[in-house]
C-alpha cells in the first residue's frame, strides 16, 4: 500500500488530491491547519476510516512539523505533497504598494515550509517504494511565462520555490528522492476563482496521471498538470 503526505488538505487542490488517492486505495496522511474546522476533509475521512488520518498542520510552524515527523517516524511515505499556499491580497495593489510583511508571509508558506517538509520528513521518504517529491509552485512562478508583471509576491515566492525543488532533485538524487515542480493549471478553487479554466477534478486527476509515470530522469523538472515541461 501507498503512502501520501500532504500540506493544505482541506479544501481546493489538496482536498481533491485526498480524495483522489484514498478512492486508489492509498493511506493519505492529510495535514491541515485545524482539523476541526475541516468539515469536507472529516467528511471523506469517515468514507475511509482505515485510508485517511488527519494531522494539524501550520506549514509555517517549524516546531510543528518537527512533531509530526516524530509522530508519523515509523511511515514510508512515498509522495510528499507539498500542496498548501497562499497567493497574497496585496498583491492586487501592484508596484508602489507592497505590502513587505506580507512579502515574508508568503516567502515563508510558499517557500520555505516546502524545503522545511523534506528537510523534516526525508528519512520516511527515503525508504519509501515510490520516493517522490512534488511541489505546487504555479506558471506564474516562471520567469519565461511572465509578460503581464506585477504579482510580485506571489511570483518571487512560486520562482524561488522552483530553485528549491531543483536544488532538491540534486542533493536527494543519490538517494533515488525524485523532486518535480508542478503547476495545476488555473484551477476553480478559492485561489483559482470561479473564472478559472479547469475544474479541481481534472486538474488533479491529470496530475495524478503524471505522477504515476516519473522517474528519477523527470527529476528537477517544472511540469504542467498536462504533462508538458515548462520553460523556467
Ligand atoms: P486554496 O486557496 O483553495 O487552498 C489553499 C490551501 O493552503 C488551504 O488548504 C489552506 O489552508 C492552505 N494553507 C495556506 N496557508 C497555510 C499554512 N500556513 N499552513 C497550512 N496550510 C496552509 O488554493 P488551491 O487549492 O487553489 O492551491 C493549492 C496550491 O496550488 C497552492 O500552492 C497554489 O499556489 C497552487 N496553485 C493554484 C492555482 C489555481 O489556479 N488554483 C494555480 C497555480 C498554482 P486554510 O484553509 O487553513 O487556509
Amino acid at each position: 500500500m501507498k503512502t501520501l503526505l500532504i500540506t493544505g488538505a482541506n479544501r481546493g487542490i489538496g482536498l481533491e488530491f485526498c480524495k483522489q488517492y484514498a478512492a486508489d486505495g492509498w493511506r493519505v496522511l492529510a495535514c491541515c491547519r485545524d482539523p476541526g474546522k475541516a468539515d469536507e476533509l472529516n467528511r471523506l475521512a469517515a468514507r475511509h476510516p482505515d485510508l485517511i488520518k488527519l494531522h494539524a498542520l501550520d506549514i509555517t510552524n517549524h516546531a510543528q512539523i518537527e512533531q509530526l515527523a516524530k509522530t508519523l517516524s515509523g511511515e514510508s511515505i512515498d509522495l510528499l505533497l507539498n500542496n498548501a499556499g497562499i497567493y497574497p491580497a496585496a498583491d492586487k495593489h501592484g508596484f508602489g504598494h507592497t505590502d513587505y510583511a506580507e512579502w515574508m508571509a508568503a516567502f515563508n508558506i510558499n517557500t520555505m515550509a516546502p524545503l522545511k517538509m523534506v528537510e523534516t520528513f526525508v528519512e520516511q521518504i527515503a525508504r519509501s517504494k515510490l520516493k517522490l517529491i512534488v511541489t505546487i509552485t504555479s506558471q506564474m512562478g516562471s520567469m519565461d511565462d511572465n509578460s503581464s508583471g506585477g504579482s510580485y509576491l506571489y511570483r518571487s515566492s512560486k520562482a524561488a520555490a522552483n530553485m528549491v525543488v531543483k536544488s532538491l532533485s540534486v542533493d536527494l538524487k543519490a538517494q533515488g528522492i525524485t523532486s518535480v515542480a508542478f503547476n495545476p493549471g488555473w484551477v476553480k478553487t478559492d485561489m483559482g476563482g470561479p473564472n478559472a479554466m479547469i475544474e479541481v477534478e481534472q486538474s488533479v486527476a491529470d496530475m495524478r496521471k503524471v505522477i504515476a509515470g516519473l522517474t528519477l530522469a523527470d527529476s528537477g523538472k517544472f511540469i504542467g498538470n498536462d504533462g508538458v515541461v515548462i520553460p523556467w
